[in-house]
């Protein structure tokens, strides 16, 4: 290998970070800016992949190494093992993303007898040399000898613990040459070869543990864990040390350009006086805020203010940086972009805009949707959790996020009650559908049992609803109304508090962050409708739900789900009678009863919707849904047969014929795989009326509100539809329901009837279901679960964790649209169904909606909208934006690639370095 593998920094620059890695190519950067860097060079990313394959050094690395030292030192007027002035470095590892797990740092290399001796010449401070040493001895045991960092800190403490010394800067000079020699003794008696002695090999073995770093199983599971593809390969930056340990003139520390967590703009951070690097994160002394260097040496404060400035002005972002500070002079050690939480992130993005430093859509490509869901939803006050000292006594599966305070009751019933007059968490193994009134009206939820897609998580994240599940430590007693964790005991009605997005649980009232629809907030969703052209809608089934999404800026209903009317308090009895009954007369009184109530229910979304489409979908689900669950019947019946046995004659035979009489029905209603059974159309092939009902419920509403002056947008949608057929049959029955009651009322209004695409058949048939459907929604949970022909229940909870480990698949379907497959039937459907029917409306209403992924296939699909959680209508207003921005940017570069002339060529370059700069190192 005969390549250039070794660049010197002044050689380097920020675009460079594929070869050089993130650390190194900002390093360059700042080199070339002519900021104060110590002078080094960077081993290329190909050195490590070249060790990785092989198992050895590349031939003529070293060679390339001493040529770039011999520069080094002549920049440094000092030399490598020199005996009167000796050079020592830094070594450093640095990919091309930010990667923990790799090799730690070595600092003042190139020390040995000789060059001690140098350095307490040079400095005239033998206690600093001998502090360097000792540095220098543990770091170089510890990360390239593998002999365990605390093996010496015992030692050191043991030297502190004699001298009653407190603090590492008060220890002589004595006592650092005997923690020395502790030192080396401690590393001949355990690789009985002792200390390299000579610097060459030092560097060199340094260097190889960097590379040998990349392939260790750390690295390997924070890489498999992130994503990292492990044939990236680690740069190592060999770097002139600088002391901050040389005296009290002297210091190290860290710093944002902006407050990391709010995102103010002012300089944030802290450091030590009289220390090197790692000194800072120890914690063996309590560092400074950086403010007060203000005082202690105001010209170095305004020096580093300026070169933040000039950082922050060239990257155009805010910026995490390290520095030291040697005997009064500021050098810089460090720069990348600062991670930062959701709130900084929109502050710092609008503000940057206000400052004339970035363009409004570079402000909407830097804020990530976790960023805005962080925005979104109550937060555990963290600066008063900080000072009260409380810790969580357990934790499940961040399920749906956010945080809530609550009191604790252990059944739907219990917690609906309370709900109504106090905060309340619902404790359960899991839920069912028979809970779901008793989640509604609860702050939070928390479950024994259950993964990120268990009913309690689906069903909590459609509401909004934090919840905690699969919190499997907790011990539940239902019927002493208890429940225990982390050897804790809660009782019915004690407060906790748990949250969402981290999955921890608290056994007290904590004080919560209640999200802030602010002003940059505000303002960064205003722009990203300006660049957005798909629609966004919401999936809302009550009103409550609705103003949420119109809040949050829905544009319209895409999904309103009337089953989920069904569950609500008192009507579950009602729909269980409708579907229980074999007296059509009784049926038909239930449903007059639904009706009422349905259109109540309609009359205020329409109210609240003001004009705005709303998509309403007939009744979807298999009818068991609405009764309770076999199995449970089956044990209640056994019971009470046992218990009716030993008391004859008593009021139990009444509930035991009630109970016997529901489990016929259920078992009538059994159905070997419901999923696929009697559902969506079908249902309404088979039952006609209870369409019939909805249908005149909706328009019913439609024409109160419409008497009202407020505009209606009614959109009628008929589920899971295979054959036109199907779709043929039921629209024309339910239009004429429509007609005739809108002939009645002598109202027009506009209303449409149209289909979900959600069975493979439909979408491959669409240019004849266009024909008929007005409009085309895409259920893409279902055409997910038929296309793959999975059930996506069993899949989950059985081996589709195991297929995305595996790499079977790329990612879970059910969260990232499949767009080989799914999205694939979706294009056809698309184009076939707009050639049958011009400028039909198309949309998406699976949970995919609210997926930024997702988002960006749609918009490229040219969908009108996308329709999604409330809670994640600003996550789709920016995803949509950011998908716009993408495919402009793709023309563009296609356009710019043809186009010639230097200016092109010279915006991509500079653009390019920017995007470099970007990612963080
Ligand atoms: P990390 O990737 O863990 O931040 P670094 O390579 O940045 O590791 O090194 C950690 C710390 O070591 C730095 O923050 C700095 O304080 C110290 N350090 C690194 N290089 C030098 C140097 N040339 N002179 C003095 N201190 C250094
Ligand atoms: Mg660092
Ligand atoms: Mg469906």
């Amino acid at each position: 290998m005969s390549a250039k593998l070794v660049y010197m920094f002044d050689e380097a620059d920020a675009s460079m970070r594929k070869l050089l890695g993130g650390k190194g190519a900002n390093l360059g950067e700042m080199t070339r800016l002519g900021l104060p860097v110590p002078p080094g060079f960077t081993i290329t990313t190909d050195a490590c992949r070249y060790y990785s394959k092989h198992g050895e050094m590349p031939a003529g690395l070293m060679d390339q190494v001493r040529a770039a030292m011999t520069k080094l030192e002549q920049k440094m007027g000092k030399r490598f093992g020199d005996s009167s002035n000796p050079l020592l470095l830094s070594v450093r590892s640095g990919a091309a993303v930010s990667m923990p797990g790799m090799m730690d740092t070595v600092l003042n290399l190139g020390l040995n007898r000789e060059t001690l001796a140098g350095l307490v010449k040079s400095s005239s401070d033998e206690r600093f040399a001998l502090d360097a040493n000792r540095r220098f001895i543990m770091m170089f045991a510890d990360v390239v000898m593998g002999i365990s960092k605390k093996r010496f800190d015992a030692l050191f403490n043991e030297q502190k613990r004699a001298l009653r010394i407190k603090l590492d800067t008060e220890l002589p000079a004595a006592a650092l040459k005997t923690i020395k020699n502790d030192f080396l003794a401690l590393v001949l008696t355990e690789t009985g070869e002792g200390f390299p002695g000579d610097v060459w090999r030092q560097l060199e073995m340094s260097i190889e543990a960097v590379f040998a770093s990349w392939n260790n199983d750390r690295a390997i599971v924070y890489r498999k864990n992130e994503g990292i593809p492990d044939d990236m390969g680690t740069a190592v930056n060999v770097q002139a040390m600088v002391f901050g340990n040389l005296g009290d003139d002297c210091g190290t520390g860290v710093a944002f350009t902006r407050d990391p967590a709010t995102g103010e703009n002012g300089l944030y951070g802290e450091y030590l006086m009289n220390a090197q690097g790692e000194d800072v994160v120890a914690g063996v002394r309590t560092p400074q805020p950086i403010s007060s260097l203000k005082t202690v040496m105001p010209a170095v404060y305004a020096e580093f203010v300026k070169v933040c400035d000039t950082l922050e002005a060239h990257y155009r972002d805010m910026q995490d940086l390290e520095f030291t500070i040697e005997r009064g002079k500021l050098y810089m050690l460090q720069a990348r972009t600062g991670k930062r939480t959701g709130p900084a992130a929109v502050r710092i993005a609008v503000e940057m805009v206000g400052e004339g430093l970035i363009t409004r859509q570079e402000a909407i490509d830097r804020v990530s949707a976790s960023h805005l869901d962080q925005l979104l939803h109550p937060r555990i006050d963290a600066k008063k959790l900080e000072a009260s000292g409380v810790t969580p006594i357990g934790s499940g599966i961040a399920a749906s996020p956010g945080a809530a305070v609550g009191r604790v009751y252990f059944d739907a019933d219990t917690a609906a009650n309370h709900g109504e007059t106090e905060p309340v968490i619902l404790v359960s193994d899991e839920t069912t559908p028979d809970d779901v009134h008793g989640m509604l009206a609860s702050k939070g939820v928390l479950t024994v049992h259950g993964g990120k897609t268990s009913h309690a998580a689906v069903v909590a994240r459609g509401f909004g609803i934090p919840c905690v599940s699969g919190c499997e430590a907790l011990d539940l007693d239902e019927e002493a109304l208890t429940a225990s964790l982390g050897g804790q005991l809660i009782n019915e009605g004690d407060w906790i508090t748990i949250n969402g997005s981290t999955g921890e649980v608290y056994n007290t009232k904590l004080d919560l962050v209640v999200p802030e629809v602010s002003g940059n907030f505000e303002q960064l969703m205003s722009w990203c409708d300006a660049e957005r052209s798909l629609s966004i809608r919401a999936n809302a089934d009550n009103p409550r739900d609705a103003a949420q999404a119109v809040a949050f800026g829905a544009e319209g209903i895409g999904l309103c789900r009337t089953e989920h009317m069904f569950f609500e308090r008192d009507r579950l009895p009602i729909v269980q009678d409708m579907i229980l009954t074999e007296d059509e007369q009784q049926r038909q009184a239930a449903l007059q009863k639904l009706e009422v109530v349905q259109q109540t229910d309609f009359e205020s979304i329409f109210r609240v919707m003001d004009g705005r489409p709303v998509t309403i979908r007939l009744l979807d689900p298999p009818l068991h849904e609405f009764l309770p669950s076999y199995d449970e019947l089956v044990r209640e019946v056994t019971e009470l047969r046992l218990a009716a046995n030993v008391l004859k004659g008593t009021a139990l035979q009444g509930v035991l014929d009630d109970k016997v009489a529901m489990l016929k029905a259920v078992e009538a209603m059994r159905e070997a795989n419901p999923m696929m059974g009697l559902r969506g159309v079908r249902l309404s092939v088979m039952l006609p009326g209870l369409v019939a009902m909805q249908v005149r419920a909706i328009m019913r509403a439609a024409i109160l509100v419409k008497g009202k002056g407020i505009a209606v947008n009614p959109e009628i949608m008929i589920p899971l539809v295979g054959h036109i057929n199907e779709l043929k049959t039921v629209q024309s029955q339910l239009e004429a329901v429509a007609k005739e009651i809108l002939d009645a009322a002598h109202i027009e209004l506009p209303y449409k009837f149209g289909t979900m695409i959600e069975i493979p058949r439909a979408a491959l048939t669409a240019a004849e279901i266009a024909g008929t459907a007005e409009f085309f929604s895409f259920g893409t949970n279902d055409l997910t679960q038929m296309t793959f022909g999975y059930s996506r229940d069993d899949a989950e909870g059985r081996f589709l964790q195991t297929y995305v480990d595996r790499g079977v698949l790329e990612s879970n379907p059910f969260e990232t649209l499949d767009q080989a497959g799914v999205g694939r039937l979706m294009e056809l459907a698309v184009s076939e169904g707009r050639a049958a029917r011009a400028g039909l409306k198309c949309g998406i209403c699976g949970e995919h909606g609210g997926d930024p992924k997702s988002i960006d296939f749609c918009h490229n699909l040219g969908l009108d909208y996308v329709s999604c959680s409330p809670y994640r209508v600003p996550i789709a207003r920016l995803a949509a934006a950011q998908a716009a921005l993408r495919a402009n940017g793709a023309k563009a570069a296609k356009g710019a690639k043809t186009a010639k002339g230097a200016k092109a060529a010279k915006g991509a370059k500079t653009a390019k370095a920017a995007k470099a700069a970007k990612t963080d190192s």
